[in-house]
């Protein structure tokens, strides 16, 4: 895409979501029904493919750019940009472990946003500590491999046809995570359980979320469920005991989507704080008038800024083609912060209407909090810029 065609695409994404995104956010409140226009509108603009090179159906975008895309997203409703980034996740999987007959097979139609994707490492009894999870995958007799145990927190885990989680494929593995092995795990789309050949694959209940309602997370349930070597990503040659060091690789570039969804979630925080200061009076004059309004309003625009440098920063390390678990770890840690503290702000400079519901910010505050933990929480992120830090 030229500079100029980038240009289009992202006021393009300002319009949609000024025209939908938002207004869809507002109405949904706190309902649990799945906003599908918004999502096919995203279809329609190319956003399930950003990055997906244009030979496999895509729109081909660099990092820098699509981040920029999913903080607009995300300034629309956390839950929508929520739909799209573990699908990417899932697309980088593709791109850069899958084989070349599942990239043939799957990589067009996951780019179009027919076939919705969903990723999986957590467990009930475990998240940051990945090597922990139980999961298990042993061969049967005929050579396929059957599937038991439980997965949870699976943001789009009932819309997905395809579910990518990790799974043990050798418990007596040393170290562990050479035991570990990711499946693309078919199913019907919006199907509780699955039958025929998806029987042994069953959904959980939408988890009931303090915030980000408009997308489910759910628990997906394996028991016996059969499936041949060619759904192992990359396929059984290259992909077996790969799983652990494919999905960690993968997610950061899932933590540089991560930090932009917390850019912006920040600046819709901010947006409706200046709004709300410059037509709110008190002592005979806006508040905005106030200089300890202005201050804080001056952080929030601050670390904003900081927030997004740090994002582009990450992005533009993977567009070189280098690594950045170091920047991108750094990145998710004070955007997560920033989205936190600025959301708590704009609530501040609200005063008592903050806490009611016709107004946006009692939204976006808890929407703030459900990237805290998502691909993962500051003390990982902490974890990783330190050893980076060291070594
Ligand atoms: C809205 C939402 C969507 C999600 N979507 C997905 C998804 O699509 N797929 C998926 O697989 N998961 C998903 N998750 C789960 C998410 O990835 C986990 O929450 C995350 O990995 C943290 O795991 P945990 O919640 O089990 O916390 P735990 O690992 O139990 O940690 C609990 C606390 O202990 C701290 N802690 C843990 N270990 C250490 C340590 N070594 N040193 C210091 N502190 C430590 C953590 O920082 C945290 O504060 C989602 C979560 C949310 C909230």
């Amino acid at each position: 895409m030229t500079e100029a065609e980038k240009d289009a695409l992202l006021d393009a994404v300002r319009t949609f979501v000024n025209d939908e995104v938002l207004p869809a956010a507002q109405a949904a409140g706190d309902s649990t029904a799945f906003p599908e226009n918004v999502v096919n509108g995203m279809r329609k603009l190319g956003l399930f493919g950003t990055f997906v090179p244009a030979e496999f159906g895509g729109l081909g975008l660099d990092m820098q750019t699509h981040a920029k895309v999913m903080e607009e997203i995300a300034r629309g409703w956390i839950s929508m940009a929520g739909v799209l980034n573990p699908h990417h996740l899932c697309c980088k999987l593709m791109m850069q472990s899958g084989s070349r007959e599942q990239k043939e097979s799957l990589l067009p139609r996951m780019a179009s946003g027919e076939y919705r994707c969903a990723f999986s490492l957590t467990e009930p009894h475990t998240g940051s500590d990945v090597q922990a999870i139980t999961t298990s995958a042993s061969r049967a007799e005929d050579g396929s491999w059957v599937l038991t145990g439980r997965k949870r927190w699976i943001t789009n885990g009932l819309a997905a046809r395809f579910i990518f989680a990790l799974v043990k494929t050798d418990p007596d593995a040393k170290p562990a995570h050479r035991g570990m092995t990711c499946f693309i795990i078919e199913k019907e789309p919006w199907a509780m359980t699955g039958n025929g050949r998806f029987a042994g694959v069953a959904i959980g209940e939408n988890i009931d979320k303090m915030g980000d309602r408009g997308v489910e997370t759910t628990d997906l349930v394996l028991d016996g469920y059969r499936c041949s070597g060619d759904r192992i990503l990359g396929a059984e040659a290259e992909g077996l005991g790969k799983g652990f060091t494919q999905m960690i690789a993968a997610m950061e570039t899932g933590r540089v989507g991560a930090s932009a969804l917390c850019v912006g979630v920040a600046q819709r925080c901010f947006e409706v704080a200046v709004d709300y200061a410059r037509k709110r009076h008190t002592f005979g004059k806006p508040i905005a008038e106030h200089q300890a309004v202005q201050f804080k309003l001056a952080e929030m625009a601050t670390s904003i800024r900081a927030a997004r440098l740090l994002t582009q920063d990450a992005a533009r390390m993977k567009d070189e083609g280098r690594r950045a678990d170091l920047e991108a770890g750094m990145a998710k840690l004070f955007a997560t912060e920033t989205a936190r503290k600025v959301a708590q702000d704009s609530f501040d400079i609200h005063g008592a209407n903050g806490y009611a519901k016709d107004h946006e910010i009692e939204r976006l505050l808890r929407d703030a909090l459900s990237l805290v933990s998502a691909e993962g929480p500051a003390e990982i992120q902490k974890l990783i810029i330190g050893r980076a830090v060291t070594a």
